[in-house]
């Protein structure tokens, strides 16, 4: 008999082989940085969950550094005999099948499931049947069930100073949903039992599954058959589009390059330039027309967010982009020195005052200030114009003179085969400057990418003296280069006209 768990049910439920593959070859699993932020978030919603009835019996117990499941089913069984009101993590056995209860509450003559995700849309499927595989093991031990409910962050909460989690939290009755997906799980464990006993893969193709809202962590492994570069990697194409390619067996470029639905010419640009190597391709009018729109003194401008799931700054909502350090690098007149200032918050505080008066310190009024993929500069600024008033005029300002750098390269006036099909500022630099140490972001220390700088920054204000002196160094660095980047590829585009 195989052993379960909630989330090997949900994988399963998910897609058969990721269960499959979690079993026989967890190794091939390469988690990104959002699965990790995704996971702390959830740690942390969950604690704060735990109190949202009051007082509770968490009845989590570890064996060194893994779970006691055995101690914990005891633990549970003899706080529901004690009449204990909430009790969290409570665990249940049955027939090899086991659950944790992100909380368990008393309801009426009976119990109550509620559990816990850290997201703000409580409409997906596989909450409702992760619930339902809870109900089933839950009524096979014999616990009376009188609700069922999934607890969500609310979009709409706004932090005022104190923090409320009876509104912080959306609770959403699915008995009914629940109902629906019950019927199927006898069924899903028979399937599932017979998957996971063979040491066979199942053969399961790639499909709209694989993307569900994230890539899978498996898609690396099972997408190996697959030549490089293919329709996965063309630019602005629909995953479901790209996988309706694939399965008509269109997969390579060779193989789209002349088929009449691929009508973009950014992907047919790309497909020619990937096959024939063709160097890069300039529409120098057009280029120039953009350098046109740009004056001296000129501003780079970059900003790093972090996206706290709690929200603890006023104004701010679960999941908001918060600003906590920026890069500026600047020419005051035609071939002059190339000058930086930046700004770093201090981590535990809001840094959103500091960095918006600072950022007015650093760019006068009326000047030209480039950002690359300027919608999101422009968004915080506009968020920070609203919450403080008084520079509200100067923010606006500096936002209403942002150009922004990646519309050469979206665009399609600059295009070389090593960008492939993204134009982000990582993929446009190293395939302008394929050799250059300085502009390789692998050579930067502790921090590489803004996933990184999201997740050390929170985290600065927990460590000891030395050890964040590094990050915050570390954190520098990496916003700088992007700002330096941005001078590069504006270089760049100057020396292609
Ligand atoms: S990549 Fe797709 S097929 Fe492979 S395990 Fe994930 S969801 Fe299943």
């Amino acid at each position: 008999m195989l052993s379960f768990s909630k989330s090997k049910y949900c994988s399963l439920w998910q897609c058969p082989k990721m269960a499959w593959l979690n079993k026989y070859k967890p190794e091939e699993l390469k988690p990104d940085d959002s699965t990790i932020s995704r996971m702390e978030a959830g740690n942390e919603v969950g604690q704060l969950a735990k109190g949202l009835f009051g007082d509770y019996v968490d009845v989590t117990k570890y064996n060194g550094e893994l779970l006691n499941l055995s101690a914990m089913i005891s633990a549970t069984k003899r706080e529901m005999e004690k009449g204990t009101e909430v009790i969290c993590e409570a665990s249940f056995s049955y027939d090899g099948l086991y659950c944790a209860v992100d909380i368990l509450k008393k309801d009426g003559g009976g119990w109550a499931i509620y559990e816990v995700k850290s997201s703000t849309h409580n409409d997906k499927d596989v909450y409702i049947a992760d619930i339902a595989y809870q109900k089933y093991v839950l009524e096979h031990c014999g616990v009376k069930l009188n609700g069922v409910y999934l607890i969500c962050l609310d979009s709409g909460y706004v932090f005022d100073g104190i923090l409320d989690v009876h509104r912080l939290f959306k609770i959403t009755d699915v008995a009914e949903l629940v109902a629906g997906e019950e019927k199927s799980i006898a069924e899903n464990l028979s399937a599932a039992e017979s998957i996971l006993s063979s040491p066979t893969e199942p053969d399961i193709d790639l499909s709209i599954n694989c993307k569900n809202p994230y890539l899978c962590g498996f898609w690396e492994y099972c997408s190996r058959h697959i030549p490089k570069p293919s329709v996965f990697d063309l630019h602005r194409m629909p995953f479901a589009k790209k996988i309706d390619f694939y399965r008509k067996g269109l997969v390579s470029f060779s193989d789209l390059v002349s088929r009449p639905e691929i009508k973009s010419k950014k992907q047919l640009r790309q497909m020619e330039y990937s096959l024939m190597d063709k160097g890069t391709y300039i529409d120098k009018e057009k280029i120039m027309d953009f350098l046109d729109n740009l004056s001296f003194p000129l501003y780079f401008l970059d900003f790093e967010t972090m996206q706290p799931a709690i929200p603890r700054f006023i104004g701010t909502k679960p999941y908001a982009q918060i600003p906590f350090q920026y890069s500026l690098h600047y020419i005051e007149k035609e071939g002059g020195a190339l000058k930086h200032k930046e700004f770093l918050g201090e981590s535990g505080t809001d840094p959103r005052r500091a960095l918006a008066e600072q950022l007015c310190a650093d760019i006068p009024m009326n000047v030209c200030v480039t950002a690359y993929n300027k919608a999101f500069e422009c968004t915080r600024l506009q968020e920070l114009a609203e919450i403080f008033p008084d520079l509200s005029d100067h923010l606006l300002n500096i936002r209403e003179h942002i150009q922004d750098l990646l519309v050469p390269f979206q665009s399609g006036y600059y295009y070389n085969r090593a960008m492939g099909g993204s134009f982000s500022i990582k993929s446009v630099l190293p395939a302008i400057y394929p050799d250059d140490p300085d502009l390789d972001y692998h050579n930067l220390e502790g921090v590489h990418n803004g996933g990184e700088a999201m997740a050390i920054f929170p985290q600065i204000q927990y460590m000891e003296p030395a050890e964040r002196e590094i990050a915050r160094r570390n954190l520098l660095k990496y916003c700088e280069l992007d700002t330096y980047a941005m001078v590069k590829v504006w270089e760049a585009l100057l020396a292609a006209t």
